[in-house]
């Protein structure tokens, strides 16, 4: 059995200075092919899937295909709901085995996203999960719509690490859901002055296009988990595309090897275990 919690491998990855890359899922190539990159590389990685995305996949079909995988892995797999809004939805995560749940209280006040993020977070323990929270804002929101960029006030992130006790803590330094126009400026000051104050493992949003060394100062500055999303979606799109379009197989193997490449490159880039 390799599936596993998010605490363990954030824990493993601080002591080897590495960060687990997160691959967020929307079928069943998709999570065959980021557990076929973590087997081939024997590095632990995050399957996830974000709330907004389950009108197109549902979580009861998909999340039982994720555990089903983690179960079989040959390496450990976390099993995450990423952006989760509902109380609701988290709920039915848990329960379905995931290892941890994401409370987006991002867009909320300071005290509203520490009350709600403890709700989640007493909800998550109950199942023996993790918690993840974000403080701050990034400008685009994981299905592409335009949001209010606000990047985390250091002060803030450490008070809400402390009040809410969160294993993970996602973070605004100038990183956006999406396609960035060009390499993104990170601001690694923010990142710094929050690892002076507090030891809670810190996560990157919208890794994907963020370049090499973007990554390696995110890692020296505490960042132990970093989500890929959109490369994930590009891949497998531009991997249909490339083949006979009227042999679903062919594509559904191109998906499946697209996505395995492009998570076998970011698992590079994040540090083998
Ligand atoms: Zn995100």
């Amino acid at each position: 059995m390799a599936l596993t919690n998010l605490r363990e491998l954030l824990a493993q990855a601080e002591r080897h200075k590495r960060a687990v890359g997160a691959f967020n899922v929307s079928s069943i190539e998709m999570i065959c092919g980021v557990v076929r990159a973590a087997e081939a590389l024997r590095t632990p990685v995050i399957l996830q899937i974000a709330e907004s995305r389950l009108a197109t996949t549902p979580l009861p079909m998909l999340g039982r295909a994720m555990y089903e995988a983690a179960e079989r892995a040959q390496v450990p797999i976390a099993l995450h709901l990423d952006h989760g809004s509902s109380m609701a939805c988290i709920r039915q995560a848990l329960e379905l085995g995931f290892t941890s749940v994401m409370f987006d209280g991002s867009a909320l006040r300071m005290e509203d996203n520490i009350a709600r993020t403890l709700e989640a977070a007493g909800l998550a323990r109950s199942f023996g999960a993790a918690i993840e929270g974000e403080i701050g804002s990034l400008g685009r929101t994981e299905n592409g719509e335009t949001a209010f960029a606000r990047y985390t006030c250091p002060e803030d992130a450490v008070r809400f690490a402390r009040e809410t006790g969160v294993d993970a803590l996602a973070v605004a330094i100038g990183n956006a859901h999406g396609v960035y126009a060009g390499t993104p400026a990170f601001h690694f000051e923010v990142l710094d002055a929050i690892r002076t104050q507090c030891d809670t493992p810190l996560v990157l949003h919208g890794g994907t296009g963020s370049s090499a060394e973007n990554f390696r100062r995110c890692i020296e500055s505490g960042v132990r988990k970093i989500n890929i999303a959109t490369a994930i979606f590009m891949a497998s799109a531009q991997a249909a595309r490339s083949v006979n379009q009227d042999d679903w197989f062919a594509m559904s193997r191109a998906i499946t090897d697209a996505v395995t490449e492009v998570a076998k490159e970011h698992i590079r880039l994040f540090g083998i275990a």
